[in-house]
């Protein structure tokens, strides 16, 4: 497994989004930037269920935060699925370590919405 850094965030070649996002793997993509790409789980727990993922490798959301505009990139396009797929409300969340659930170790943050979004939808 290639090896990591803040500073040089780099391609791990057996993560399965660095994978989606070099386009071996196919996913549904329904939003892209330079920065980010953003397709559908293949699991939905709710009406609209998407991943944002940063095209760079970072392992969580503790990584990114030392990356506020890309941070920031994230939670705009999370309002821009919601604004495209539902109403524009939506709930985001970054499951972080294994045991919070976290089962994809290259971050990304469910983006959940639709009218039926229940209280524990995720
Ligand atoms: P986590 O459990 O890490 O917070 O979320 C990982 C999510 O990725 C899960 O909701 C799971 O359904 C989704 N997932 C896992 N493998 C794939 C895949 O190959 N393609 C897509 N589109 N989603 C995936």
């Amino acid at each position: 497994m290639t090896e990591t850094s803040l500073e040089n965030p780099a391609v791990d070649p057996d993560c399965i989004f660095c994978q989606i996002v070099a386009g071996r793997i196919p996913a549904e993509i329904v939003h892209e930037s330079d920065k980010l790409i953003a397709f559908r789980d293949t699991s939905p727990k709710a009406p609209v269920h998407v991943l944002v993922v940063p095209r760079q490798h970072y392992r969580d959301v503790r990584e990114l935060a030392f990356e506020p505009q890309l941070m920031s990139e994230v939670v705009r396009a999370a309002e821009e699925i919601a604004l495209q797929e539902a109403n524009g409300d939506f709930r985001l969340v970054f499951n972080t370590g294994a045991s919070a659930g976290q089962s994809v170790f290259h971050v990304h943050a469910h983006v959940l919405a639709g009218e039926e979004l229940a209280e524990g939808a995720l």
